[in-house]
């Protein structure tokens, strides 16, 4: 048995331990340790939550008993440590955004069971109806955990590439009329929301229902339109919702822990999506209200591109030309982590450094396919965090570099972003590395990148092109540089 004191104590701690868990994750260097913290936090959050759920802090209140809840866990720990296990790092993104969807429907699931049972949840007396103030939580709780949860399933097509479904397809899904559709979505949801806040017992089904449904299709609706390489926002703006989802239901549930792991995670999912939008130059608003540009698709401008001839050279003669470099700096893209060539990356420049060539890395915001990507996967090789450089503080440096290597990057790095106005991806700020007097760009084909456009960079008079899988490449150029 624990006393109710002891269960605020423990979700106190488990809060700051989320806390420092955000602070430690905000630099590469303290990530592990911030790890470390979320892991502990989640822990003690989830079984206080069980132990008060089994009825062990309130005993005589109505409660699942232990069994029940060991269940719970037992199910769903093995799966998420499943998932985990066997989750391949370029797949992270579809398991994040799955992650939300679950989330978002949780909390659906949860209003529904209050709505259905309030007395159940301890915020009714038997036989009497929702307060008003819960009706309000509920239907904000569901309505967002409802927009996330279609939204997220929508976002994990698009970012798995693999289905056929036209709606998980990249390129952006845009119709006639499609703005004011989703404003008057938005008013109808509004408007049953407000009629269930303002109905009691059974009656407040229909209303309930209606709202849930049309938050559903807002959800799809919403996302559908944006593609190409505005995803990244996507990927934070759902984060964020999850978020608000879980506060809003924990606020019906007066959960405190609930209310404040739900508001780090609406917070810093808003923070995170702020910082996508400056990444990439876009306004958060024209991302959120469905897609911008004028949603013609990358991939269709990659496929009216003519056949053009491009330089091509060896690994052998990329090694040649980094060898007798002062200055060479390497830009690792989505197709590095596809190819698993971190850690022969990190020989090939030991390597070149031994060989008196200074070695930077460049890093883009979005390079990759989750926030962080390219810092994680160069962590995972221990590569040094001095060598490793964010894009604002290396792109001064590109006129003065003698070689850039581009491994498995494209988007980042296509000059149309500066000189196309018409491009899907105009105003993103690149890594400028069309400036350095050399750039070598390894990739298996001419095939586009995420956001599906032809790229300048791979034309130009001092670019060579090494065409293979990148750490076949790369162990290649290593070989050469003995
Ligand atoms: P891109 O997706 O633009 O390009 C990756 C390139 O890697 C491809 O052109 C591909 O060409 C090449 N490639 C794939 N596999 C290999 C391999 N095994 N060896 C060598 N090359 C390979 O990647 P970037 O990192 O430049 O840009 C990221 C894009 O993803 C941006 O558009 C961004 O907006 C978007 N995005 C980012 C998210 C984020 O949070 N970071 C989330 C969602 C989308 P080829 O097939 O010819 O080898």
């Amino acid at each position: 048995m624990i006393s109710l004191n002891l269960v605020t104590l423990l979700y106190l701690l488990a809060s700051v331990c989320f806390i420092q868990a955000l602070k430690g994750l905000s630099h590469p260097t303290t990530s592990r340790i911030g790890n470390t913290f979320g892991i502990v936090g989640m822990a003690l959050a989830v079984l206080t939550t069980a132990a008060l759920i089994a009825g062990l802090a309130r005993p005589g209140a109505a409660s699942l008993g232990l069994g029940w809840v060991l269940l719970g866990l037992v199910v769903g720990g093995s799966v998420g440590t499943f998932m985990a296990l066997r989750v391949e790092m370029t797949k992270m993104p579809e398991l994040v955004a799955f992650m939300h969807s679950m989330i978002g429907l949780a909390a659906v699931a949860i209003a529904v069971a209050v709505v259905a049972e309030p007395h159940a949840f301890g915020i009714a007396a038997p036989g009497g109806g929702l307060p008003l103030g819960n009706r309000i939580e509920i239907f904000i709780g569901s309505f967002v955990g409802a927009i996330t949860f279609s939204g997220s399933v929508i976002a994990f097509g698009k970012l798995s590439g693999k289905y056929k479904f036209r709606l998980f397809q990249g390129a952006p899904v845009v119709f006639n009329g499609q703005h004011a559709l989703n404003l008057l979505l938005a008013v109808a949801m509004l408007a049953y929301g407000i009629w269930f806040v303002t109905s009691q017992g059974p009656n407040a089904w229909m209303p309930f229902v209606v709202m849930l449904a049309i938050a559903f299709i807002l959800g799809v609706l919403i996302i559908i339109p944006i593609g190409g390489a505005d995803m990244p926002v996507v990927v934070s703006m759902l984060n964020s919702y999850s978020g608000w989802a879980a506060a809003g239901i924990g606020f019906s549930l007066d959960n405190p822990m609930l209310i404040i792991a739900g508001s780090l995670v609406g917070s810093s999912g808003a923070i995170l999506s702020y910082i996508m939008c400056k990444a990439m130059n876009r306004s958060f608003f024209n991302v959120l209200l469905g897609g911008f540009g004028n949603g013609a698709s990358g991939a269709d401008a990659a496929a009216a591109a003519p056949q053009r001839s491009v330089k091509s050279g060896s690994a052998e003669d990329a090694a040649f030309l980094m060898e007798n470099a002062e200055s060479l700096v390497i830009v690792p893209g989505y197709g590095l982590a596809v190819a698993r060539a971190q850690h022969v990356l990190k020989e090939l420049a030991a390597k070149l450094t031994a060989k008196g060539v200074s070695v930077k890395y460049a890093i883009h915001p979005v390079a990759g396919r989750m926030p962080g990507h390219m810092n994680v996967l160069l962590a995972e090789a221990e590569v040094p965090y001095d060598q490793v450089f964010e894009m604002d503080d290396i792109n001064g440096e590109f006129g003065q570099t003698d070689v850039v290597l581009v491994l498995g990057a494209n988007d980042v790095v296509n000059p149309a972003a500066k000189n196309d106005p018409k491009s899907p991806i105009a105003g993103m700020p690149i890594l400028e590395v069309y400036k350095a007097r050399t750039v070598i760009v390894n990739k298996r084909s001419m095939a586009a990148g995420y956001a599906g456009l032809d790229n300048e960079l791979f034309y130009m008079d001092r670019t060579m092109m090494v065409f293979g899988d990148a750490k076949k490449v790369i162990e290649d150029m290593g070989k050469a540089v003995e």
